[in-house]
C-alpha cells in the first residue's frame, strides 16, 4: 500500500482510519460489512441498503 503518512504518533483518537473489509453478511435490510481499521484495529459495521437498482453490468470499458 502507498502510505503517505509520515506520523507516528500512537493512534488513541481519531485518525483517518484505514477501513478494510473483513467479511461480509447479506441480511434481508441489505448487506452487513464488516470493516476493520488496518492501523489501529477498530471494528465497524456497516449497513448496506439494497439497491433499488439492479447493479450496472462489469463490462464497461474505463
Ligand atoms: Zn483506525
Amino acid at each position: 500500500m502507498a502510505a503517505t503518512q509520515t506520523q507516528t504518533a500512537t493512534v488513541e483518537h481519531e485518525h483517518e482510519h484505514g477501513w478494510g473489509l473483513e467479511s461480509a453478511h447479506a441480511t434481508s435490510q441489505g448487506r452487513l460489512l464488516y470493516t476493520r481499521c488496518m492501523a489501529c484495529g477498530a471494528r465497524r459495521v456497516e449497513l448496506e441498503p439494497v439497491p433499488t437498482m439492479p447493479p450496472a453490468p462489469l463490462s464497461v470499458v474505463v
